[in-house]
């Protein structure tokens, strides 16, 4: 069974290889980072297809129009993998593991138990895409910041930029 995925490993799984991300920032022909950088090296073989399939599933739940369909499509994924919970006890605490009927879905049931994880302590809201130009990377809100609209520094950065420059050209007469 595959340990929990970081938040930042699913963020960079979805961004590096998903098809929306890549074609959207011009770098759908550059090669995929290692595949070692998300997946633990003890767990089933993973390829960059394989982890391109994960990631165009995954991305339409960050890029959800409404909570509503956020959790329909989470939930939709969960029973096409068809997840199982087992409970385990180790230590004198009780451990609940998400289990898909096949090995090969467990890294994408992994993923989705750590974006519920985030949702269910964070709210609804706390994941999400980019709102700059040509840029639709996911992004999962760290805790106490203000509500995120770009994926990162150089997005938000770019934004203000285009905002400025729209605003200057419409005060010219
Ligand atoms: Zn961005």
């Amino acid at each position: 069974m595959l340990l929990p995925l970081e938040p930042d490993d699913v963020v960079v799984l979805v961004n590096e290889w998903g098809t929306a991300p890549r074609v959207e920032a011009g770098e759908a022909a550059q090669a995929y980072p290692p595949v070692s950088l998300v997946v633990p090296p003890d767990t089933v073989r993973f390829d960059d297809a394989a982890l391109t399939g994960i990631a165009d599933l995954l991305h339409p739940v960050f890029a959800a129009p409404s909570s509503a369909e956020r959790v329909r499509l989470m939930d939709d994924l969960l029973a096409r993998a068809g997840t199982t919970v087992r409970l385990a006890l180790a230590d004198d605490q009780v451990t609940a593991e998400w289990r898909p009927a096949d090995r090969s879905d467990s890294l994408l049931v992994a993923a989705l138990r750590t974006l519920h994880d985030m949702l269910v302590e964070r709210g609804l809201d706390a994941i999400g895409t980019c709102d700059a130009d040509a840029c639709v990377d996911v992004w999962i809100d760290r805790p106490r910041g203000r509500p995120r609209r770009y994926c990162s520094d150089t997005c938000s950065g770019r934004a203000r930029v285009t905002a400025f420059r729209r605003r200057r050209r419409e005060e010219r007469p």
